[in-house]
C-alpha cells in the first residue's frame, strides 16, 4: 500500500510517498516558492534526484501535478501510474475540539476544517488548499485523510486545558490549551512502549519533542494528559525563535516602550525571541553550542535557559502523573543533542532517572540511554511524523 503524505504550507509543500507496512520511502521532496516562481526538489529511492529545479507553480495544484508527474516519470519515477497511490494523508495543524483523531475527508469534514481557520489563520488555510489541490488533480476516488497536530491532545482533562480566564472565553470563543506536535508525541510514545516491551496502557511517559519548535507532553496510559504548547504553538519552553511562556503583563510594557502594535509584538514573540532572542547569535542549537564553546556567555545562557525550562516541565509532568516510567527525547535537538540531553537530565536523579554518559553519545537512533540501575528509562527515539500520518491514512483508507 502506497500513501502520499502531504504537508502544505502557504508557499511550500513537503511530500513523501511511502509504504506504511514496509516503512519503505519511495520518494520524498519539496515544492517551494509556490505562487512566486516555483522550485522543485525530488528524491526518489535509488534514482537520480532533482534539486531546486525551476518549475512554474502559480498555485498548489501545479505543485501537486509536478509531484505526481515526477512520481510516475518513465526515467525517474518510482511507480508505474497514479493508480499505485492508494490514499493521501494530509498534515493539518489545527483540528480544534472537532477532531480527536484522524479522519477521512468528506464535504462535512471540509466544512469543519474551514470552521477551524480562526484558530490557526496562518496554517489551516494552506492545509485546506493542499487538500483541495489534491482532490482537483487526483479526483474524488482516491481517499484523502486529515491528520491533525492537535488531535492527540484532545484527551487532556479540563484541569490541564482550561486557562484561568473568564470561562465564557472558553465556551464562546474556544480559548483553551490545544497543544501541537501531536503526531510526533503519539508516534514516539508508541515506539517507547515497543522498546520497553510493555503495553502503552501501563506506562507513564514524558515526551520531549525538542526541535526548532519544542513541546513536552505527559502521556499516561497512551493518552496525552498535558502538554506545554497552548492555544497556539507559542507557549511552553523557549524555542528557536519563539518565547515560550511569559508574563502577559510584559506585552503592554514593551508595546508602550517601543511603540509596537500587537502584530509587531507578536512578530517579536514568534520570530525574534527564544534562544535566538537571548543569545543574539542564532536559533540553531549547533550554532549556539559552537558559540558557547568559544566563550559566548549569552549563547550559553540561551542553552541553559532552554535546558532549565525542559527540566521544569519534566518535573511538573512527573508530579501531574504521579510518576514517570520513561522520558523520551525526539526531534532535531532531542535526537542529536547529547549536551542538551545530559544537561536536561542532570539534577533529575531524585526522580530515579540516571543518564549513562557513554550511551548518551549516540545520535538519531532508538536507544535507551539510562544507566542499568536507573528506575526511569531515558529513550532517544527519532520521530517520524510522515510514517505516523501514513499509518493513520492507511488504516482509514482500508476501513
Ligand atoms: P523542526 O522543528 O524545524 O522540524 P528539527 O526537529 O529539525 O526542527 O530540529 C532542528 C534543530 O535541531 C536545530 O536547532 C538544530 O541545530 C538541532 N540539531 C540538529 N543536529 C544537532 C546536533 N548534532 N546537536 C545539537 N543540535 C542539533
Amino acid at each position: 500500500m502506497n500513501i502520499l503524505v502531504i504537508n502544505a504550507g502557504s508557499s511550500s509543500l513537503k511530500y513523501q510517498l511511502l509504504n506504511p507496512e514496509t516503512q519503505q520511502v519511495l520518494a520524498k521532496g519539496l515544492c517551494e516558492r509556490i505562487g512566486i516562481d516555483g522550485k522543485f526538489t525530488y528524491k526518489p529511492e535509488g534514482k537520480e534526484p532533482i534539486k531546486d529545479a525551476d518549475v512554474a507553480m502559480p498555485t498548489h495544484s501545479e505543485a501537486i501535478e509536478t509531484v505526481l508527474k515526477a512520481l510516475v516519470d518513465e526515467k525517474n519515477g518510482v511507480i508505474a501510474s497514479m493508480k499505485e497511490i492508494d490514499a493521501v494523508g494530509h498534515r493539518v495543524v489545527h483540528g480544534g475540539e472537532a477532531f480527536s483523531g484522524s479522519v477521512l475527508i468528506t464535504d462535512e469534514v471540509m466544512e469543519a476544517l474551514e470552521a477551524c481557520i480562526p484558530l490557526a489563520p496562518l496554517h489551516n488555510p494552506a492545509n485546506i488548499t493542499g487538500i483541495k489541490a489534491c482532490v482537483a488533480v487526483m479526483g474524488k476516488d482516491v481517499p484523502q485523510v486529515a491528520v491533525f497536530d492537535t488531535a492527540f491532545h484532545q484527551t487532556m482533562p479540563p484541569v490541564a486545558y482550561t486557562y484561568a480566564l473568564p470561562y465564557e472565553y472558553y465556551e464562546q470563543d474556544k480559548v483553551r490549551r490545544y497543544g501541537f506536535h501531536g503526531t510526533s508525541h503519539k508516534y514516539v510514545s508508541q515506539r517507547a512502549a515497543a522498546m520497553l516491551g510493555k503495553p502503552i496502557e501501563e506506562l507513564k511517559l514524558i515526551s520531549c519533542h525538542l526541535g526548532n519548535g519544542s513541546s513536552i507532553t505527559a502521556i499516561d496510559g497512551g493518552k496525552s494528559v498535558d502538554t506545554s504548547m497552548g492555544f497556539t504553538p507559542l507557549a511552553g519552553v523557549p524555542m528557536g525563535t519563539r518565547s515560550g511562556d511569559l508574563d502577559a503583563g510584559i506585552l503592554e510594557y514593551v508595546m508602550n516602550k517601543h511603540g509596537y502594535d500587537i502584530k509587531e509584538m507578536l512578530n517579536v514573540l514568534n520570530k525574534k525571541s527564544g534562544v535566538l532572542g537571548i543569545s543574539g547569535v542564532s536559533s540553531d542549537f549547533r550554532d549556539l553550542e559552537a558559540a558557547a564553546e568559544q566563550g559566548n556567555q549569552r549563547a550559553q545562557l540561551a542553552l541553559d535557559s532552554f535546558d532549565y525550562s525542559v527540566k521544569k516541565y519534566i518535573g511538573a509532568y512527573a508530579a501531574a502523573m504521579g510518576g514517570v516510567d520513561a522520558i523520551i527525547f525526539t526531534a532535531g535537538v532531542g535526537e542529536n543533542g547529547a549536551t542538551t540531553r545530559s544537561s536536561v537530565m542532570s539534577g533529575l536523579e531524585f526522580l530515579g532517572a540516571k543518564i549513562d554518559p557513554e550511551k548518551n553519545g549516540i545520535r538519531g537512533k532508538e536507544v535507551d540511554i539510562a544507566t542499568e540501575d536507573s528506575t526511569v528509562r531515558i529513550l532517544v527515539i527519532p520521530t517520524n511524523e510522515e510514517l505516523m500520518i501514513a499509518m493513520d491514512t492507511a488504516a482509514l483508507a482500508k476501513a
